[in-house]
């Protein structure tokens, strides 16, 4: 059984004061359910992906807690000539063990194609992280049925090269591009049917066994009021959160409502 990864993308916000008192209560928290019997820890792993900044000062409030970290984008190559870029393999020396990569942010705000979002996949695996690789369709994609061809042009286009034993090594993020930061998630039907394409897919390109290891989580507007419901449909391991992962309580809450 896949285990439920709730992540949270901090994005660019946070600075030390404030970012360092919401780790340090989401900590809190996950201490205090592993001193009660750890039910929530059991149902879901926490990931924190802060902006770089504050990886490093994270990293140590994390000891023996089981919280991962994570950054939240990384270079195609592993060192070089790259001013400003963050390689995979700085992320791993800092103790991450996630990266998102091909965030619609990213897709937008610096033009970042499915060949990118491939080669920092590969790069990611290749440094000892474990890639999370985002993928969704626009409001105008959807409204013209296009969904499905979209996730599947994305996945054909961005998935890293990987042996199929290593799929576990993978996760994807359903992210509808119209549901991010709007506070309009999408509907059970419109999750059900985009992750059953997602495992068809995967299922495709490692085998149906080896599929089932892949986890696929979903973002967009996840919050405490349809966390629950999100989280116990069938092939929605886990929730990528955006907005809500920056107020202690929601972020807490989400990760209580792990059936
Ligand atoms: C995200 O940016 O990955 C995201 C899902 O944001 P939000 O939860 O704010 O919609």
């Amino acid at each position: 059984m896949r285990q439920k990864l709730i992540a949270g993308n901090w994005k660019m916000n946070g600075l030390s004061e404030e970012g360092l008192r919401l780790a340090e209560g989401i900590v809190d928290r996950r201490l205090r359910d592993i001193e009660h019997g750890g039910e929530i820890s059991r149902a879901c792993e926490l990931l924190l992906c802060p902006p770089f900044t504050l990886l490093a000062q994270i990293r140590p409030f994390l000891g023996g807690t089981g919280i991962a970290l994570g950054g939240q984008d990384c270079h195609p190559e592993l060192s070089g000539a790259h001013t400003g870029d963050i390689s995979a393999a700085m992320l791993m020396d800092l103790g991450c063990e996630y990266v998102i990569v091909g965030h619609s942010e990213r897709r937008q705000d610096h033009g970042e194609s499915d060949d990118l979002v491939r080669a920092k996949a590969n790069a990611a695996l290749q440094a000892g992280l474990t890639p999370i690789v985002c993928i969704g369709e626009t409001e105008s994609q959807r409204e013209q049925g296009q969904t499905q061809a979209v996730l599947r042009s994305q996945l054909e286009g961005s998935l890293p090269e990987l042996d199929g034993r290593e799929a576990m090594r993978l996760v994807v993020a359903y992210e509808p591009v119209w549901a991010i930061g709007t506070g309009k998630s999408a509907d059970v039907q419109d999750v059900t049917d985009a992750h059953s394409g997602i495992r068809s897919y995967l299922a495709e390109c490692f085998g149906s066994d080896l599929a089932q290891g892949v986890r696929v989580l979903y973002g967009g507007s996840v919050k405490p009021e349809n966390a629950a419901k999100l989280l116990s449909l069938d092939n929605v391991d886990g929730a990528l959160v955006g907005g809500a992962s920056l107020k202690l309580e929601d972020f807490w809450a989400i990760a209580t409502s792990c059936p």
